[in-house]
């Protein structure tokens, strides 16, 4: 079972960073797209099928926290995984980002915590209590 995961982040090197935290934290990984704001990952999230989006905060044209809104505003990206990743975390943040079904890491993280994160995520089938379901893992190819 492969995931596809893309990952948005403005810097360059955060998203090579990330890439290697992500073959090293031992999820089996499929397609992996890159994206440097929230206009783009849109613009590649109606194009690719996508498991799982690891979504920096602070980025120009439009920020994580928008993305975010607009990934669970439009039916066909609802139940998309998300974990946001991002080294400001302040409570009232991430209770917000959690209100809508994302997960939060805060930056630095090693391998480890991302791998963590990520297969409690894709372990919760029912939902987080926050009405906002996760799905499991499902897509054309499995
Ligand atoms: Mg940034």
């Amino acid at each position: 079972m492969k995931l596809n995961v893309m990952v948005v982040d403005d810097s360059a090197v955060m998203r090579a960073m990330v890439k290697k935290s992500l073959s090293l934290c031992g999820i089996e990984l499929g397609e992996v797209v890159e994206a440097a704001n929230g206009v783009e990952a849109l613009e590649k999230l109606a194009s690719s099928w996508v498991d799982l989006a690891l979504i920096d905060v602070n980025m120009p044209k439009m920020n994580g926290e928008e993305l975010l809104n607009h990934i669970r505003e439009d039916e066909a990206t609802v139940p998309l995984n998300v974990i946001v990743i991002s080294t400001e975390g302040s409570e009232t943040r991430i209770s917000r980002l959690k209100s809508k079904g994302a997960r939060f890491l805060r930056k630095p993280f090693s391998p480890e915590n991302l791998g963590n994160q990520i297969r409690e995520m894709l372990g919760e089938t029912h939902g987080d209590g926050s009405g906002n379901q996760a799905l499991p893992v499902s897509g054309p190819d499995f």
